[in-house]
């Protein structure tokens, strides 16, 4: 008669056994709107800076949204992790802050870019960066934010940050 005494407690975070979570609005932030990404919970549980008893076995989705205090969200937007919530600064929440990291792996951030551009007018944050890759060194699901490669964020940035040298020449 005991065999549920290590149950977790019936509440709104025990999904019954066998219920399928509705496939929307659950991918969507609650605060803002937008579709989140889906991370693994690794992703969660290397970014929090808070107790991880909060983590629960559902789907963590990522929103990348600036202006959106929210990082982590789950369960039709019942859970949420917030910006303050994190170990680390997440890159973008905080577009414009030059300290920030885009690369959490080889930790280059957009200050980091950009005098690498004044200095020699160019960029080889990516080779760099696909260079650690090949040598098996980047550790993406555990150190960014987002879960994924950062490849993606550096070069849309490298790409601003040239811009915008071109516009002060
Ligand atoms: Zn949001």
């Amino acid at each position: 008669m005991n065999e549920n005494c290590c149950a977790p407690e019936a509440g709104d975070c025990a999904p019954a056994p066998g219920t399928q979570a509705p496939p929307t609005p659950s991918d969507h932030c609650p605060a803002c709107g937008q579709k989140g990404q889906k991370v693994d919970s690794l992703t969660v549980k290397a970014m929090l800076s808070v107790s991880l008893k909060a983590v629960r076995d559902t789907t963590y989705r990522f929103c990348r949204t600036a202006d959106c205090e929210v990082v982590y969200f789950a369960g039709e937007g019942r859970q949420t992790f917030t910006r303050a919530q994190m170990r680390e600064a997440v890159y973008q929440k905080e577009p414009h802050n030059p300290e920030v990291l885009v690369c959490y792996c080889f930790r280059h951030s957009p200050a980091s870019i950009k005098a690498e551009l004044l200095r020699t007018g160019c960029s080889t944050v990516v080779e760099q960066i696909n260079t650690g890759i090949k040598a098996g060194q980047c550790a993406c699901d555990i150190r960014n934010p987002q879960g994924s490669c950062c490849l993606g964020n550096v070069s849309q940035l490298v790409k601003r940050l040239e811009q915008e040298a071109k516009e002060a020449a």
